[in-house]
């Protein structure tokens, strides 16, 4: 709930000489640009951003859906159509988002902290806001919202209740942060440091630092790393340390890891900083740093910045999805409690799609500057307004404001109390966010609701595909449309849990192999076209109860579903009809045309909803010629095919590696499949997608064996040396392969390379651990990125589509989400 409102004359006022506004007077709180994001319909303004898809097409859902406030920019858009709602015209709807948020940025005199630096800058702003939480109001940036449309929707929440901002600001390329530094205008300036990411946008080194210092053009203070300080603007009082330079502001005489974290000893002037936090790696040391610097800054003093640094926790800003008992899905986020997050937390529950029932577990929310009654109310509006079933409140603050929730919410004193009177088998079939502060322990909760773990887990990284996704969707032409390959347990990522990312996201297509899978997907609240790559015959009412559309690859399968069809009175049910262009596999030859058009011709049953074919080596360089020719015999074909039935249908033959090889063979549509996962054949593309999957499993005992000694079955495994060796619950049957025993395969531990020793058993294998420093119940990675995949692929002489989809059901996925 906004404090300070605008009405849309007002902001019409601020952005835009053109607007017809039919409701002068309608009150704005909520910035759109996400059109799945509409939370306060009423009170919306959404903003139709220029980009690949033309997004004046989401115009009529948020109509539909009762948004009454739209920027738009094509001239041309008939905005008659929508005679209740609010339009403002703006050649450049960013500029124009850009534009409010620098005038609502006015509105404040508090403080504002603009972070930026290429790594760092999300776990520095969130450390700072749990460090001085207690004493200041703090408005700040949710997640990673640092880009050129992110920042002005952080800054739009600057309200008058807050009394201090800390925002961050990150750039690709140049020219970027001036806009940044006059949405922020931050007077207190943090960097955090340079790295390499995103130095392709950039000529130098040099030139990225400069660039990135552009934040800090008008700040009073500044705080950065001594190395940094020649790039200081002259107007700002600099805050230097160092670790080498004894005339840096803050000079860091000693960092010691220890057990339980690390100690800093420091000098700030004459005075002596001696400080422990609880993170034993680098980058955290150099971040802590950093918060500690803008402590003394703002004044506090050595016992209370101790106090308080000791008392870090971890930054934890993802989400883990995972399934729960009596078919519920777990969302887990059980480490922070603030409104921004919920709000985050709640989106993601609603993309889930395969329960209906949607329920909140939800704790008190800590240091969120609101008084109770505004808080809870806030809380109250946003659960109704994601549509959730059910909610169940726990801790002492919400219980006291339960009357605010409506008739279905139940409220306990403690977790405790909470797990001790709840009984668990009246949860089901639902999907559960798990939304706690960290010292409600919900992690309690979580476990009591997990199904039994195997210890052995595939993370799957839902943004990594979605960063891949988009990937993919940049490289292909207008209007071209998109299928992604879910086939085989999604490479064996997951199914209806990759394909709910999947339809959030609007792919036009999915396909399957088989019909069962799409029925899952079904059942699962799928609502996307399926194709069906292998329909059997005993499938085919499945196929059609379902609304999934077949593969039609022979005469056979034509008749036989043409059949089906006929004996239950459907008619022109869409089918995919395969060619065979030179894979020799499934699929129609071209000189079947004919059969196929007189079929046609004479039955009803069946309209081709589309013509397509697979390419048998789209990647490889060698084989050219023989893709050139796949690609003519497609187009022939389905040219002719087009003309003599009088209808036009979708073309396409496209699979990952020909997207960017083969542009010009996207057609009507593309299929995405091993890319989606973060591996392409074509090293180009390789590059730039993100890997997707990490397996990982624990080591569950460490033994001392002599030189001589052997291990595992048939004694293979001789002990080289006296040394340990780990036993890990990872076997054959999950899918390391027995091809992997003896030495031939690999798993990290603690970033340590470690190798097999003896035969792979069929839940376990053993690791040659000498000399290195393991302990019982330490993680143990199988692979974890690209090359580890790949160098695990070569090893069992096979390829990365074959060691994901080897990776048996048994194993847990796990999936996050930032
Ligand atoms: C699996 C499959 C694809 C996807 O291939 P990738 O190499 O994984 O992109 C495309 N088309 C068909 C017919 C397939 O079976």
């Amino acid at each position: 709930m906004k404090e300070f409102t605008y009405t849309i004359s007002q902001i019409s006022s601020l952005i835009s000489d053109q607007s017809s506004l039919v409701f002068p007077n309608q009150i704005i709180y909520q910035l759109l640009i996400d059109s799945r994001k509409v939370t306060e319909a009423k009170n919306a303004l959404f903003f139709v951003l220029k980009g690949r898809k033309n997004a004046h097409q989401y115009i009529a859902d948020l109509y539909q859906k009762g948004v009454r406030a739209f920027v738009y920019y094509d001239k041309n858009f008939e905005i008659g159509k929508y005679p209740e709602a609010n339009f403002i015209f703006s050649a450049d709807p960013l500029k124009s988002l850009q534009n409010l948020a620098k005038a609502h940025r006015k509105k404040f005199d508090f403080p504002v902290i603009g972070i930026t630096g290429s790594n760092g800058k999300t776990v520095v702003k969130e450390w700072l806001y749990q460090l001085l939480a207690y004493k200041y109001t703090i408005v700040r940036s949710p997640k990673s919202y640092n880009s050129q449309i992110g920042v002005p929707l952080s800054i739009w929440k600057m309200d008058a209740m807050y009394n201090l901002g800390i925002f961050e600001a990150g750039i690709s390329k140049p020219g970027e942060m001036e806009a940044l530094e006059s949405i922020i205008k931050p007077t207190i300036g943090v960097f955090t440091n340079i790295g390499s990411s995103h130095d392709e946008g950039f000529s130098s080194r040099e030139e990225k630092i400069k660039e990135k210092f552009k934040l800090f053009g008008n700040v009073n203070k500044l705080i950065c790393n001594k190395a940094y300080s020649k790039y200081a603007p002259e107007s700002a009082d600099l805050y230097t340390w160092s670790l080498e330079e004894p005339t840096a502001d803050l000079y860091i005489k000693e960092t010691s890891v220890e057990d339980a974290g690390t100690t800093i000893k420091a000098v700030f002037g004459k005075r002596k900083i001696d400080i422990k936090i609880p993170f034993k790696d680098r980058a955290s040391t150099e971040n802590a740093i950093t918060c500690i610097l803008v402590m003394l800054v703002l004044e506090y003093d050595e016992l209370e910045i101790a106090d308080k640094m000791a008392k870090l926790h971890p930054v934890k800003m993802r989400l883990e999805l995972k399934s729960g008992v009596n078919n519920t899905s777990i969302i887990d986020d059980s480490y922070n409690s603030d409104l921004s997050s919920l709000e985050i937390a709640l989106d993601f529950l609603n993309h889930q799609q395969q329960h209906q029932k949607k329920t909140v577990i939800l704790s008190d929310i800590q240091q969120s500057g609101l008084d109770g009654q505004q808080l809870y109310q806030t809380v109250s509006k946003l659960l109704e307004s994601k549509g959730i079933d059910r909610m169940i409140g726990i801790g002492d603050e919400i219980s006291r404001y339960q009357n605010l929730f409506g008739t279905n919410s139940s409220f306990y004193p403690d977790t405790a109390s909470f797990i001790d009177q709840i009984d668990f088998s009246a949860f089901r079939d639902e999907t559960i966010l798990l939304k706690g502060a960290r010292k409600f322990g919900f992690e309690k909760i979580s476990n009591a609701f997990s199904q039994q773990v195997h210890e052995t887990i595939l993370e799957i990284n839902l943004n990594a595909m979605e960063h891949n996704l988009n990937y993919y969707r940049s490289k292909l032409k207008p209007g071209v449309k998109l299928m992604t390959m879910v086939k085989a347990f999604g490479y064996g990522s997951g199914s209806f849990e990759i394909a709910n990312l999947l339809q959030f996201n609007h792919v036009d297509y999915l396909a399957v192999a088989y019909a069962d899978e799409g029925v899952t997907l079904r059942q699962n609240g799928i609502t996307l076209p399926i194709m069906v790559m292998s329909p059997e015959s005993s499938s085919l009412a499945a196929i059609v109860k379902h609304n999934l559309e077949p593969e039609i690859f022979s005469k056979s399968t034509l008749t036989a579903f043409s059949n089906y069809l006929e004996s239950i009175g459907v008619s022109h049910y869409p089918i995919h009809l395969k060619l065979d262009t030179g894979m020799h596999r499934l699929g129609f030859m071209p000189d079947d045309l004919d059969y196929i058009l007189q079929f046609l011709r004479e039955k009803e049953t069946l309209k081709i909803q589309s013509v397509f074919s697979h390419l048998v080596a789209s990647e490889s360089a060698e084989h050219d010629d023989f893709t050139r020719q796949q690609i003519g015999i497609i187009k022939d074909f389905t040219t002719k095919l087009e003309k003599e039935i009088g209808y036009s249908f979708i073309k396409h033959i496209c699979n990952t590696s020909a997207i960017t090889r083969w542009p010009e063979a996207q057609f009507d549509m593309v299929r995405l499949g091993i890319g989606l996962y973060g591996v392409d054949n074509f090293s180009e593309d390789d590059e730039n997608l993100e890997q997707v999957a990490i397996l990982k499993t624990t080591v569950s005992q460490i033994k001392q064996i002599k030189k001589g000694e052997t291990v595992g079955y048939g004694r293979r495994g001789v002990m080289p040396e006296d040394g340990q060796i780990a036993t890990v619950k990872i076997g054959y049957a999950d899918g390391f392969l027995r091809a992997l025993g003896n030495g031939v395969g690999s798993m990290f531990i603690n970033g340590e390379e470690v190798f097999t020793i003896g035969n792979i058993c069929m839940d376990m294998c053993m690791l040659n651990i000498t000399g290195k420093n393991v302990k019982e119940g330490d993680e143990v990675i199988i692979f974890n990125s690209q090359k580890s995949l790949y160098k695990l692929a070569e090893k069992l002489n096979t390829i990365p589509y074959e060691v994901l989809t080897s990776i048996s059901q048994r194993v847990k996925r796990v999936y996050y989400y930032e």
